[in-house]
């Protein structure tokens, strides 16, 4: 069937681009076009109209010809870059669809292109990130394994664990013959050193999906401390209201920040005291459940007064490995004690930075991420990876308490098929369709 949907972000904009592909693509759009484009060479941009049904100009566009396997789909494909008007869009759509295209399901372009071998799961997958993408490290990543950086890495343990099983299966064909292909020692050293390189891929999975998903910042502190001046502070912008009545901030507000390579999801609360009040008493909840999920708080104090039982409650309450102390308002004196801490003045904008660089620091406590490591960041493949290493553990289990050479050979292939899930080996229809369903309209 030839699908087509429109591939720019819906709403008004300078011009739409309409996506078709599959068998008939070219014949569909033959039918709709001003001029003939059977003759067309493959990758070239056409001018002309597209025509309605008595014959009249709906839009002039230009189109875009692309012949598989050439192609993001591995079909034969045509873009149309139209007007970018809603309706006229729709328009064009329409026309297309009564010329025998039907409408695309989201993700369905990348779905056929891993269907045509154009690209593996985890490339797929990476295509969406990309897109996702809100911070500059997050669109590194993203890029390496649209690349095949996590592909490659899998390719290499696929290799090596297929070497081993059909050393392990020789084993079973002919145990007779004393084979010589490698001692035990050796393949459950091989084994121990595949495990462990999967192990260190797997753990990626805590600064991929800080990268992916963005990093929830909360800033704690009793009223008045100046949380939501920080946060407006940050943001460069008013967002919070900033008054001077203790206890105005009482939804909790979520904002997007992104400080340097990484991206933030700021959380500010109505700080946690007693209180009597109804709806202060909702913040003051929403405020404990924000702190036992966010990764990283920030737990301000007021410099220019001593601290009160509520400051002391915090800090005792706060998880230390997650927590950096802030004193604010030390433009007005210097904090009354001394502990680990940042010391800052919303109002005057000063020791932004050091906050900055301390907030770096807490949340890449081995440094971050090199360049060249691949990050995995999907729950998916952190599983997969996850069953594998345990097959790869009871093969070596097996291997040391003499177990049949049959059986140890079923559990490395159990080892395979799961890192063969990652980048889209046998896997059922309905994981695909929960992966690219996620996709957007177009992609
Ligand atoms: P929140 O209740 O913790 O959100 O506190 P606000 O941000 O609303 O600030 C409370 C009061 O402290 C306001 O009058 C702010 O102008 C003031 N304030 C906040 N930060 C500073 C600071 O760094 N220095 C001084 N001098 N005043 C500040």
């Amino acid at each position: 069937e030839t699908i087509a949907a429109i591939a720019t972000a819906p709403g008004v904009g300078a011009i739409a681009v309409i996506r078709l592909s599959g068998k008939e693509a070219f014949a569909i759009a033959e039918k709709i076009f001003s001029r003939s484009i059977q003759d067309c060479k493959t990758h070239t941009a056409h001018y002309g109209s597209i025509l309605k049904a008595d014959g009249t100009v709906l839009d002039s566009v230009l189109l875009l010809v692309m012949k598989g396997p050439r192609s993001y789909t591995g079909e034969d494909s045509v873009e149309l870059s139209c007007h970018g008007g809603r309706l006229v869009t729709e328009r064009v759509l329409e026309r297309i669809f009564e010329a025998g295209a039907r409408p695309a399901q989201p993700g369905e372009f990348s779905l056929r292109a891993f269907l045509n071998g154009k690209l593996d799961l985890a490339q797929a997958e990476a295509v969406q990130e990309l897109i996702a993408a809100k911070s500059e490290l997050a669109l590194e990543n993203a890029e390496k394994q649209l690349e095949g950086a996590l592909s490659e890495t899998i390719a290499t343990f696929q290799k090596e664990l297929t070497e081993i099983a059909a050393i392990l299966e020789a084993w079973v064909d002919f145990p007779e013959d004393d084979l010589e292909f490698a001692s035990m020692d050796e393949i459950i050293a091989k084994l121990e050193g595949i495990s462990l390189r999967m192990q260190k891929l797997q753990k990626t999975f805590h600064d991929g999906k800080t990268l992916h998903e963005g990093i929830s910042l909360c800033l704690l502190g009793s009223p008045n401390v100046g949380k939501s001046s920080l946060m407006n502070a940050l943001l460069g912008k008013e967002r919070a209201i900033v008054t001077e009545l203790a206890g105005t901030t009482r939804d909790l507000l979520e904002e997007d920040l992104r400080l340097g390579s990484l991206h933030f999801k700021l959380i500010d609360t109505a700080g946690i005291r007693k209180t009597d009040e109804r709806i202060e008493k909702e913040g003051i909840r929403r405020s404990q459940i924000a702190m036992q999920q966010a990764d990283l708080i920030l737990l301000l104090l007021d410099a220019s007064r001593p601290l009160i039982e509520s400051d002391l409650q915090l800090l005792k309450e706060t998880p230390k490995n997650k927590t950096i102390v802030v004193w604010n308002k030390t433009d007005l004196s210097k904090p009354p004690i001394e502990m680990e801490s940042v010391q800052i003045s919303a109002k005057e904008k000063t020791g932004l930075d050091e906050l900055k660089q301390a907030i770096h620091q807490t949340i890449w406590k081995e440094g971050p991420p090199s360049k060249e490591e691949v990050l995995i960041t999907q729950l998916r493949h952190h599983r997969a990876l996850s069953n594998a290493i345990s097959a790869c553990q009871a093969v070596i289990t097996g291997l040391q308490s003499g177990i049949s050479a049959e059986f140890v050979a079923s559990d490395v292939r159990c080892a395979l098929n799961e890192l063969g899930t990652i980048i889209g080996i046998n896997v059922t229809e309905e994981i695909l369709s929960a992966i690219f369903s996620k996709f957007c309209l177009g992609k």
